[in-house]
């Protein structure tokens, strides 16, 4: 097992590694930009080391940066976390020639997967259902004209090297094709130097359903049931929950299944997602994502299993600890996503902290990095706090949440905690009768 860790995240994420590290006698290495010396994942950690100023491209995604201060710190494994550099293939394969572990799948996995045009090819290949589309990247306006008409209007046109939402435009009928075909090229190009796109039918009333997993290099794959992830704004993940009020145990066992199945027979090391669009009884493959994800707590929650501690032992060579028969899903878990925005306007609210409190008592977890005094700053994403609560069903577990957003104090600043408040409240979530489509809704009907 590893000795010590660097840690090349902030946040929230940060403290969530260094936290299942301690439990295992693992010692922590931070680092950070010039505007996180004061953060709480640097004063935790062991040992910290300040990576640069504070633009993320001159610190966080700072690979010679990183990798000097894993090295003269002596450690043994590099963990991405979430965002920045944790789907980096590049990154991946120079932590592993200077003689670190990547904490993560190895680098040929992470670009398969980062492709999301091959990514589809190769898990269609290995049985599970896709959207309709075109096969493939299309080749310019003819092909994307031909491959609508021929999969139905609404369509979507993707980037193939997509991530958070971008690159993504709908296409309601053929008169709007060209404008879409030519922004999401442009948008792609500008997000990710590659401008290539494919074509989905776009669903209108699916659910986003998404699998955890986690893989060994003993050949083995578990997975811990799904996550309802489809309260989204732009599609960004707002609120999580597991398991999903959309579907019952039978499809579960065997979509859980069917993914478990992708990753023992491309033999992936480490936490992956394997994502859905669900609709009419039917699973669609949109994406897999191949590292931790904000939401696994929800799983954790629910399984009672330590996700990051089990993506260490794996990535140390150890088998996994757990067969499929030992993983119980027990009640119900959501979890809040808290962002330093206006909750009206979603504009960023960075700042000092003037009070915090936040909820506790059973089955109530908080995962932030937040203290008072401490300044937000304005260089980072505006998550700020993940408010995570277990139930013995869903309907105590919605009790809880609403006692416990009742409870949290964060001020200051602006934040979404109003936002939550008021969706929970609502009878269609309260009904777990929602789709991908339902916050933008709710917001451009209820404001
Ligand atoms: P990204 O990697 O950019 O997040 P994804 O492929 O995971 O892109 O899609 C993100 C979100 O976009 C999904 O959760 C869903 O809300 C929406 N989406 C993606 N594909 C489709 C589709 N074919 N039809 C309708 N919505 C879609």
């Amino acid at each position: 097992m590893f000795e010590k860790i660097l840690i090349a995240n902030r946040g929230e994420i940060a403290l969530r590694i260094h936290r299942a590290c301690r439990e295992m006698g693992i010692r922590t290495v931070a680092v950070h930009s010039s505007a996180d010396a004061d953060a709480m994942h640097v004063r935790l950690a062991d040992e910290s080391v300040c990576i640069g100023p504070p633009p993320a491209k001159l610190s966080y995604l700072n690979i010679p940066a990183i990798l000097t201060a894993a090295s003269i710190t002596g450690a043994d494994a590099i963990h991405p976390g979430i965002g920045f550099l944790s789907e980096n293939a590049n990154f991946a394969e120079m932590v592993e020639e200077h003689g670190f572990t990547f904490i993560g799948p190895t680098a040929e996995h992470i670009r398969l997967m980062g492709d999301k045009v091959t990514a589809k090819k190769t898990v269609k290949a290995l049985g599970l259902p896709t959207v309709p589309g075109s096969d493939g990247a299309l080749t310019d306006l003819q092909n994307a004209k031909e491959t609508a008409a021929a999969i139905g209007y609404p369509v979507l046109i993707k980037a193939s090297a997509g991530g958070g939402g971008k690159g993504m435009k709908v296409a309601s009928s053929a008169a709007e094709l060209e404008e879409a075909y030519n922004l999401a090229r442009s948008e792609a190009l500008a997000a990710f130097g590659n401008d290539e796109v494919y074509m989905e039918k776009y669903l209108q009333h699916p659910r986003h359903i998404e699998i955890q997993l986690l893989g060994d290099t003993h050949g083995n794959a578990v997975h811990f049931g799904e996550r309802d992830c489809s309260i989204q704004r732009r599609h960004q993940k707002v609120i999580e929950e597991a398991p999903s009020p959309g579907l019952n145990a039978s499809e579960r066992k065997e979509i859980g299944a069917c993914a478990a199945n992708v990753l023992r027979k491309i033999g992936y090391r480490g936490v992956g997602t394997i994502e859905f669009l669900y609709e009419n009884g039917k699973f669609y493959f949109i994406e897999m994502n191949t590292r931790l994800q904000i939401e696994h707590t929800i799983s954790e929650m629910v399984t009672g299993i330590d996700l990051v501690r089990e993506q260490i032992r794996v990535a140390s060579g150890l088998p996994l600890s757990y067969k499929q028969e030992d993983i119980v899903m027990n009640g119900h878990a959501i979890e809040c996503r808290i962002n330093a925005e206006d909750p009206e306007t979603f504009t960023p609210s960075p700042g000092k902290i003037a009070g915090f409190h936040p909820p506790g008592g059973l089955g109530v977890r908080v995962d932030s990095a937040l203290y008072e005094g401490y300044r937000v700053p304005p260089h980072y994403d505006s998550m700020i706090a993940k408010l995570i609560v277990h139930g013995t069903n869903r309907n105590e577990c919605l009790l809880r949440l609403r006692r416990a957003l009742e409870e949290f104090v964060i001020g200051g600043i602006q934040t979404t905690l109003p936002l939550h408040r008021r969706l929970i409240a609502e009878h269609d979530f309260i009904n777990g009768d929602y789709d991908i489509h339902w916050l933008e809704n709710y917001l451009e009907h209820k404001s």
